[in-house]
C-alpha cells in the first residue's frame, strides 16, 4: 500500500518522540524504553495504527510496537498515539520488516501480529510476503519460547500461501479460521484493522491463523 505522500511526515518521524530512533542500539533491551518491564507484542506493517492504539489501550500491561515502513501511513498512527495521554506502553517504528535481525535480540518478541499483510501476488515476490518460510526463519529466531504469531487477512489465496509455508517449517497452527467474524471463540475481543472494517463492510470473509514455532 503506497499512501499519498504527505509533506512533512518524514522529516517529523526523526523527533517525534513516539518514534523510536536508532531501533539497533535497543536490540535485547526494547523494554528499556516503556514505564515497565512487560511482554513485548509487535505489529507489522502497522498502517495507520487503528489496531495496534486499541490494543494498547486496552491492555497497559504489555509493550507494544508498531513497526511501518512509510511515513505517510505511520505520521496518522502517531497522530492517534498522541491522544492516549496516559499510555506508557506504545511505540512506533519506521523500518522495513526485512531487515528485523538487526534490532531485536533471539527470543526478545512474545507476540508477533500481522494484519493485512501486503499480498505480493507474483510468484517472484513470494519471499517478501511478511507470513513466507524466508520471514518465518526470522521470527523464529525472535520469538519467546511459546511466543505466537497471530495473522488476519481478506486475501484467501495469500492466507492459502500463508498456510502452507507454516506446514513447511513444521510450526504448529494452534487456530485457523476462514471467516473470523461469524467465528464466536476466535472473533471474542477482535479489534478491527482499517483495512480490516473496509473489508468486511464490502462483505468479504476474513481469515486469521494463531500459529507458533514448532521448536
Ligand atoms: N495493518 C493495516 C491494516 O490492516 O489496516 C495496514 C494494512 S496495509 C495493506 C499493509 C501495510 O504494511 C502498509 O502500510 C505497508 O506499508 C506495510 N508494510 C508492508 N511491508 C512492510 C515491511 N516489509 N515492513 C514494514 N511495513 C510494511
Amino acid at each position: 500500500m503506497r499512501l499519498r505522500n504527505i509533506p512533512g511526515a518524514k522529516e517529523e518521524m526523526f523527533v517525534n518522540p513516539f518514534v523510536v530512533q536508532e531501533p539497533e542500539n535497543k536490540k535485547g533491551k526494547w523494554n528499556e524504553i516503556y514505564g515497565a518491564e512487560r511482554p513485548f507484542h509487535i505489529e507489522i506493517g502497522t498502517g495507520k495504527g487503528g489496531f495496534i492504539t486499541r490494543l494498547a489501550a486496552l491492555n497497559p500491561d504489555v509493550n507494544y510496537l508498531g513497526i511501518e515502513k512509510y511515513s505517510s501511513a505511520l505520521i496518522k498512527a502517531v497522530r492517534k498515539r498522541e491522544e492516549m495521554t496516559d499510555a506508557d506502553n506504545l511505540f512506533f517504528l519506521r523500518f522495513d520488516a526485512e531487515y528485523i535481525p538487526q534490532i531485536f535480540a533471539g527470543g526478545e518478541i512474545d507476540r508477533i501480529y500481522l494484519n493485512f499483510s501486503d499480498p505480493w501476488p507474483k510468484d517472484r515476490h513470494a519471499k517478501r510476503r511478511l507470513t513466507s518460510t524466508h520471514f518465518l526463519a526470522m521470527y523464529e529466531e525472535l520469538l519467546s519460547d511459546g511466543g505466537q504469531v497471530e495473522f488476519k487477512t481478506d486475501n484467501r489465496s495469500l492466507f492459502d500461501f500463508s498456510l502452507a509455508e507454516l506446514e513447511l517449517k513444521g510450526w504448529e497452527l494452534l487456530a485457523c479460521t476462514y471467516d473470523l467474524h461469524a467465528d464466536l471463540a476466535l472473533n471474542e475481543g477482535n479489534i478491527m484493522t482499517e483495512y480490516e472494517q473496509r473489508f468486511s463492510e464490502e462483505g468479504v470473509p476474513i481469515c486469521k491463523y494463531i500459529a507458533r514455532p514448532g521448536r
